[in-house]
C-alpha cells in the first residue's frame, strides 16, 4: 500500500507540474500568481524527492495480479481535480471572480496532496522506513504552507474583492463553513483558519485511519 500511494502521488505531481502553466496565466492577482509559480518550483522538487523514494524502495511500475488495479499508472483522483479546474477556468468570469475560483481549485488540489503524503506517510512510519518518511514529510509540509497561504490569500482578500459590492446579505464564513465542525478533520476551499502545531499533529496522524 505504502508503493501504491507512492506511485499515486508520483502521477499526481506529474500531472500537477502539466497544469500550473494554465493556472499561472489565468491568474490576475499578483500574489496568486507568484503563490503558483513558487509551488510549481517546490512540486518539481517533490516529483524529484518522490523518484529518489521509488529508488529507495526497488518500486517497480505496475505489477500485474496482486492490487493490480492500484498500480495503474496514472493518479485518476488528480486527472478528475485537474478537469474540474480546467473546466471552470474555461468559464467566462470577472477576472476577481476567476482568482477565488483558481484558488478553490488549487485548494482542492493540495487537499488531495496532503491526504496522500500524510498516508504514505504514516505507513512509512510503521514500517520504520525512517528515511522514506522525512522525505514524506518534508512534502506534506510543503503541502500544508501552499495550502495555509492560499487560505490567506483567500480569505483575507480574494473572495472580498471577488464580490460584489452590497450583496454580501449571508454570512460568508458560514457559507464556506469557515467554522471548524467538531470532529472534522480537514478543512474544505479557502477557509482553512490558521492551525497551530498540535492541531495539525492530530489531522496529520487521523489521515492515514
Ligand atoms: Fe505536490
Ligand atoms: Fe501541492
Amino acid at each position: 500500500m505504502l508503493k501504491h500511494e507512492i506511485n499515486d502521488l508520483y502521477s499526481a505531481e506529474e500531472q500537477i507540474i502539466d497544469a500550473l502553466p494554465a493556472m499561472i496565466e489565468k491568474a490576475r492577482d499578483r500574489k496568486l500568481k507568484k503563490a503558483l509559480q513558487d509551488h510549481l518550483k517546490v512540486t518539481e522538487t517533490q516529483k524529484r524527492r518522490l523518484d529518489e523514494i521509488q529508488k529507495r524502495l526497488e518500486l517497480e511500475p505496475a505489477r500485474k495480479g496482486f492490487l493490480s488495479a492500484l498500480f495503474a499508472k496514472k493518479c485518476k483522483g488528480m486527472q478528475g481535480l485537474i478537469e474540474e479546474g480546467e473546466k471552470v477556468m474555461s468559464e467566462e468570469m470577472d477576472p476577481d471572480v476567476m482568482d477565488a475560483a483558481i484558488v478553490g481549485c488549487a485548494q482542492k488540489i493540495e487537499h488531495y496532496e496532503i491526504c496522500g503524503y500524510g498516508t504514505a506517510r504514516a505507513y512509512a512510519e510503521e514500517l520504520g522506513l525512517s528515511a522514506v518518511e522525512k522525505a514524506l514529510k518534508t512534502s506534506l509540509d510543503e503541502e500544508y504552507k501552499s495550502d495555509d497561504l492560499l487560505t490567506e490569500l483567500a480569505v483575507r482578500r480574494l473572495n472580498k474583492e471577488a464580490t460584489p459590492r452590497g450583496s454580501r446579505v449571508v454570512n460568508q464564513r458560514n457559507i464556506q463553513g469557515n467554522k471548524r465542525r467538531k470532529g472534522s478533520r480537514i478543512k474544505s476551499t479557502s477557509s482553512t483558519p490558521k492551525k497551530n502545531s498540535s492541531s495539525r499533529t492530530t489531522r496529520k496522524k487521523s489521515v492515514a485511519r
